[in-house]
């Protein structure tokens, strides 16, 4: 058997975590997303033009499809969806909205001796009660969670399928985020890559390699917006920005679905956590989320209506509250936002007990009333709480549920059964996967490369910068608790890999040495948390010994994830005073932070002339960040989430409203006083991010100039007549000023002036990576149409008004180049510039 989730109570929550190092949990926008086309002109020659049309991921259709889902909408589907569920008795229907874990039983216990498995008893409070073989056996259990491997999930398939009464098959859901057994970059590394088509080709990967375990559906993507690095689960989603985390989104359901959720290697894709879980407040995990709508529709709801369009069949709704309403019975968004306005018809599952814990957030006094609650506000299938098997019969019989909606709640269930073809295919499929695949290695490789952002590359007295490693540097100290680390190269979610197949540093770095003649020299130094410095001494010995210091530093994979919220920015334990020691040795070092967050690096960034941020690279961790030291590929990643000065700026994200006392023109390195103190700054810390949104360094450089935008005005009938045509190009000349080939990724920021609500400084409204040669210049060109220019009035509806608009083009959020235009209201015919 393989491993399994277990759940661990602890103070009224739960988390998970999965056993035998197989199976990891370590803790456990759009209809105005972006329509762009991108013209790439060669040679900087306007005339010449190469058109090239961006990848379909990070395209938004312009329009809200209802349904959602055209496969689960089919007529002969629903017939059979019909066809069954007259059959059904009303405790069968019931099961199909029930969920469990494997309990860990050998067979169907009889009634009398349920709930004595293995697993049971680590989660009293509710699984004890339930043998799930004896639950699948009778028809009483619809799909099972983090239950995987094809001898387990056959057991209990062939108990659906072959003994219970309708023979309807089990769907086996996972904790899927970043990879199945070959394990690619935590999701908020694979957004550094600003590369959806990517995206899309490794959770295809992940999706055939998980189906030959029996899993047909991830609980995968996580899209939630986290402006608030304290978070531990930043690390699962895309970061700080919509735009973005919308692409993400798309490129996900493309790779999980692929074109048709019945394809072998398919699996049904659940989306999470449904919504605004990543603005809990102050980055603690499970706490309350309060926002105004304009912010929750511009800045929260974009990834998940993304990834609705891209025809997502599950939605998972969110532990936390929203403006007061948990979002497991919350109306507004399961109901009137997701089945009203997206038109979703797939369906939702709660998370991991969100049911029962209804009452611990105080809107439930009994398990009946969270019930009725969950299901009448659209959630579907209850994850684990054992309220909706133990409830739903009473509250239909007594009428506080319809039974219409039981039996809609169960038509959902059905139909992405049908869609998925698991009635016809319902057992794991092909040569099971049991490790990490050899032919899978070279794209998560590169994805670990792609995902990489240098932050820092100085100088040093030899004129040149220290990365990439020069050969002539011979003699290399690596030094660092992260070093010789496989476990916590895969980070969080680590889905079921094995430290066996990871590739750490230290063994990726001594190939290369021995390959060139050259020496490593090895200490860690010190743990990922620890106090002791016993290990200085000889890790400042290495770092004596040697021409180049590589410092593997940061946090282990556990500190993010689920129930990883740290109320500390700093590198964990000793590890700062480690850094301050080898520096202070005076060889030249290169720092690399492996983390699920943006950390403090403010110490770093004043005293470490190179520094790289890599994440939790996965299984070929070790190989590809060799692979970037020494320069056989140019680091290309850019970041996905602002990293701050000081904790107390966070939450800081680039795209912040205007105030009415901007610091515009004030040094805010130097402590306010007479003149330049009542600004909207702190007296001891910039306001700006220590590295921003969007940036990213590069071996070689760029340059961007004659920013333009092919019309200064736009008459307001325009956009408003019809959203899907394209109203204007932005362009800009991008030049490889470098001496080598790279990779660039180009990001369009707007900024709208004189709307009836504010309106961010800028906003990401475009990516795309480039690669150039040296001296080779392109035309870099975004199509910008209602999606970009719109935003949220107070009725909470997409809109443009009579305003100014300012574009730029650039390499970050700071990108300076810029060109304007305004949408004109229809008594002017005229240009204003
Ligand atoms: C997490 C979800 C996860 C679920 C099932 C919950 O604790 O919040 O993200 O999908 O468990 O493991």
């Amino acid at each position: 058997m393989l491993q399994m989730n277990s759940n661990v109570s602890h103070g009224g929550g739960f988390v998970n975590s999965f056993e035998a190092g197989l199976w990891k949990n370590s803790s456990p926008r759009s209809v105005l997303a972006c329509v762009i086309l991108c013209l790439v002109t060669a040679g900087g020659e306007p005339n010449a033009v190469a058109q090239a049309t961006i990848p379909v991921s990070t395209q938004h259709s312009g329009r809200v499809a209802h349904p959602s889902n055209a496969q689960i909408a089919d007529p002969t589907l629903e017939a059979r969806v019909n066809r069954l569920l007259r059959q059904m008795t009303l405790e069968e229907k019931i099961g199909q909205l029930v969920q469990y874990n494997d309990t860990g039983e050998a067979s169907p216990a009889p009634p009398d001796k349920v709930g004595q498995g293995a697993l049971a008893a680590v989660n009293p409070e509710t699984a004890n009660h339930v043998n799930a073989m004896r639950l699948a056996e009778t028809g009483r259990l619809g799909s099972m969670l983090n239950t995987i491997g094809a001898e387990r999930t056959s057991t209990y398939q062939h108990l659906a399928v072959d003994k219970s009464r309708l023979h309807i098959p089990l769907l086996f859901g996972a904790d899927v985020i970043h990879g199945f057994r070959t394990i690619y970059p935590v999701p908020l590394g694979l957004a550094a890559s600003f590369d959806p088509e990517l995206v899309v080709e490794l959770s295809r990967m992940a999706a055939e390699e998980a189906t030959t375990a029996g899993v047909r559906w991830f609980y995968s993507p996580m899209v939630d917006i986290s402006r608030d690095p304290r978070w531990g689960r930043t690390a699962e989603g895309a970061g700080e920005d919509a735009y973005l985390g919308a692409a993400m989104a798309r490129a996900y359901i493309r790779g999980y679905q692929g074109d048709s959720l019945s394809k072998p290697g398919s699996v049904a894709a659940s989306v999470k956590h449904f919504a605004a879980y990543g603005a809990a407040e102050a980055g603690r995990e499970y706490n309350t989320t309060d926002m105004s709508e304009i912010r929750l529709r511009q800045d929260y709801l974009p990834p998940y209506q993304a990834a609705v369009e891209a025809g997502a069949a599950t939605i998972m709704s969110a532990f936390n509250s929203l403006n007061g309403v948990p979002a497991s019975a919350n109306p507004f968004l399961l109901t009137k936002v997701l089945r009203g306005e997206w038109g979703f018809n797939g369906f939702v599952v709660s998370d991991y007990t969100a049911v029962m814990e209804l009452m611990n957030h105080g809107i439930a006094l009994d398990a009946a009333a969270a019930t009725r609650k969950a299901i009448t506000a659209g959630v579907d299938v209850d994850m684990m709480s054992h309220f909706y098997d133990t409830q739903l019969p009473g509250l239909i019989r007594s009428g506080q549920v319809p039974m219409a909606v039981v039996d809609e709640a169960v038509r959902r269930v059905l139909r992405v059964k049908f869609a998925t073809g698991l009635f016809e295919r319902p057992y794991a499929e092909g040569v099971e996967v049991k490790a990490a695949v050899a032919e899978h290695r070279p794209l998560v490789r590169k994805a670990a490369e792609k995902s990489f952002v240098l932050l820092q590359n100085d100088k040093l007295a030899d004129g040149a910068p220290l990365l990439p490693l020069s050969p002539a540097r011979k003699r290399v100290a690596l030094i660092g608790p992260l070093a010789d680390d496989k476990g916590d190269m895969v980070g969080a979610w680590a889905g079921a890999a094995n430290d066996r197949d990871i590739i750490a540093l230290k063994q990726a770095l001594a190939e290369r040495a021995q390959q060139s003649g050259g020496t490593l020299l090895y200490s860690s130094g010190t743990a990922i948390d620890d106090t002791s410095q016993a290990g200085f001494p000889e890790a400042i010995d290495a770092a004596r010994a040697a021409d180049v210091v590589i410092l593997a530093l940061g946090e282990s994979g556990a500190m993010s994830g689920e129930a990883g919220s740290r109320a500390h920015l700093d590198l964990p334990g000793n590890q700062q005073q480690l850094l301050e020691a080898v520096v202070a040795v005076g060889k030249p070092v290169v720092l690399l932070i492996f983390s699920g967050r943006p950390l403090v690096l403010d110490w770093a960034a004043k005293h470490v002339p190179a520094i790289m941020e890599v994440w939790f690279p996965g299984t070929e961790a070790g190989n590809a960040i060799a692979n970037v030291l020494y320069g056989d590929v140019s680091p290309s990643g850019k970041l996905p989430m602002s990293f701050p000065r000081a904790l107390g700026q966070e939450p800081l994200y680039y795209n912040q409203l205007p105030t009415g006392r901007p610091p515009t023109g004030i040094d805010l390195s130097k402590p306010s006083g007479d003149g330049t103190r009542f600004f909207s700054r702190y007296i001891d810390v910039p306001n700006s991010a220590l590295f921003p949104f969007g940036y990213g360094l590069s071996y070689s450089s760029f340059s961007y100039k004659d920013i333009n935008v092919s019309k200064s005005s736009i008459p307001l009938a325009q956009p408003l007549a019809n959203r899907t045509t394209p109203l204007l190009e932005a362009t800009a000349i991008l030049t490889n000023t470098g001496s080598r080939m790279a990779t660039e990724v180009v990001q369009c920021y707007l900024r709208n002036l004189g709307a009836s609500v504010e309106q961010p400084v800028r906003s990401l409204k475009g990516f795309l990576r480039v690669t150039l040669a040296p001296g080779e210049s392109k035309k870099i060109s975004f199509r910008l149409g209602f999606n970009e220019l719109s935003f949220f009035n107070l009725e909470g509806k997409p809109t443009i008004e009579p305003t100014h608009y300012t574009v730029w083009i650039g390499g970050s959020s700071l990108a300076a180049e810029k060109a304007t235009f305004e949408v004109i209201s229809p008594t002017r015919t005229t240009d204003s510039h």
